[in-house]
């Protein structure tokens, strides 16, 4: 069902359908659990048509490059590329995070300067926020940023850095007040990977290897390395703010793109369903009912949620009930897959390294949506502390 979402949306929508069906690039393989397409030269080709239709970093407003395009349309476009069968392409992390801080947060000059890399492509960002000590206690941080003239130079460990192989940048977290209070001695630094000449910048990865047998993150051990002033986001020891509207980002700011991957994801299910016959059993439709149900809640909620970024301009505490409600659902349906499938599920398919088959892939990947970008706990406490006003969870500072 399509939502009526108001004259312009509707009109936005015409204009959408009509350039799809204008620039349809065919069939661009699977994006898989993550909804990550595989690269080929297809995609790249793809990325570029959407660039210069202005289709990439679309919610940024247009002076930074963006398209401005409000919640609505955002949520348009996304039905209309999930109707069209076109995964939606973007920036990752530089759209989705480090963009929309740098233009709360960031000078102007900065924002004429780092926002356009991330449209064009030049820079491609991973976050190094996690350290082996500081996980929900992020600010527990212990990685030391020392100004050296006109520059910042970092030494210390990240880990879980995910997409760190495929990044030249890192939004960086660093103590550059040791002796302030831990949520105030913190810079947000844009720290360039390698140096201007091509070698590495003192930044070592060590990739980690998952449960499904892929790499996707590293230990990552910086050893000074520098980055120019310039690259430090929100003013020195001010990094928590800049921090907050990232998280915020990571919990709320795909929550209308959630609902589309999860629901092309519902029916491969059902035609899973159909393939091993057993579409007819009572407890299998009890289950499929209660996926589809969940996912259609995620998209109103979505909606909910971008309701709430268009009047703060960035998504506040309630983010995190949609971090929760669909990480802890993805984890589910992994669950529900494994039991429609039954004791084929356990069988790995044939050939060389560890292969998964698409059901097991979804399985397994499932299980860490409950932990990256906050925990499923640690959502609990936000949303009891800054949704509901509860009392501050015992020892948490005040
Ligand atoms: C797939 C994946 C990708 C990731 N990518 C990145 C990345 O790109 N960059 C990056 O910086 N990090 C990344 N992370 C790290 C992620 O942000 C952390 O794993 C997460 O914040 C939890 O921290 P921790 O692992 O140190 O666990 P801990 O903080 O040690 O938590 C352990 C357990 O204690 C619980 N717990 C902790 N504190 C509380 C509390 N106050 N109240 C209730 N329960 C609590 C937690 O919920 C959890 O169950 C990624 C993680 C995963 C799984």
């Amino acid at each position: 069902m399509e939502l009526d979402l108001g004259p312009e949306a509707r009109k936005f929508r015409d204009e959408l359908r009509q350039w799809l069906e204008a620039n349809h690039p065919g069939d661009l393989g699977d994006p898989g659990p993550r909804g990550i397409l595989p690269p080929s030269p297809a995609v790249d080709a793809w990325t570029e048509k959407l660039q210069r239709a202005g289709y990439l970093c679309v919610s940024w407003p247009k002076e930074f490059g963006g398209r401005g395009l409000t919640g609505v349309e955002v949520a348009v476009m996304n039905e209309e590329f999930a109707r069209a069968g076109v995964p939606r392409v973007t920036r990752g992390m530089g759209e989705w995070l480090v963009g929309p801080s740098i233009i709360v947060h960031g000078t102007d000059e900065q924002k004429a300067f780092f926002l356009p890399r991330i449209i064009d492509g030049t820079d491609r960002y991973c976050q190094g926020f996690s350290e082996p000590d500081a996980g929900s206690d992020l600010a527990g941080l212990k990685t030391r940023g020392v100004v050296d003239g006109e520059e910042v130079v970092i030494t210390g460990q990240k880990v879980w850095t995910s997409g760190a192989q495929a990044a030249n940048m890192m939004f960086c977290l660093c103590r550059t007040d040791p002796d302030a209070p831990k949520h105030r001695g913190i810079s947000y630094v844009l720290l360039p990977m390698f140096r201007p000449e091509g070698e590495s910048n003192g930044i070592e990865l060590r990739p980690i290897r998952q449960i499904t047998g892929q790499s996707h993150f590293t230990e990552t051990f910086i050893h000074e390395a520098r980055a120019p002033m310039f690259n430090v986001i929100g003013g020195l020891n001010n990094g928590w703010r800049v921090t907050m509207t990232t998280l915020g980002n990571e919990r709320g700011g795909n929550a209308t793109t959630q609902h589309v991957q999860y629901e092309r994801e519902f029916w491969d299910l059902v035609g899973t369903v159909r393939k091993v016959g057993r579409e007819a059993e009572p407890l299998v439709r009890q289950e499929l009912a209660w996926a589809f149900t969940h996912v259609q809640i995620m998209r109103f909620a979505g909606l909910r949620t971008l309701s709430e970024v268009i009047a703060r301009k960035e998504p506040g505490p309630g983010a995190s009930i949609n971090k929760m409600f669909w990480s802890e659902y993805h984890r589910r349906f992994g669950e529900v897959a494994m039991n429609i499938l039954g004791p084929a599920a356990m069988i790995r398919p044939e050939g060389d390294g560890y292969r998964l088959d698409k059901w097991q892939q979804t399985f397994l990947q499932s299980r860490s949506g409950t932990i990256w970008g906050g925990t499923a706990q640690v959502q609990r406490n936000i949303v009891g502390e800054r949704v509901l006003g509860l009392p501050k969870e015992p020892g948490a500072e005040k």
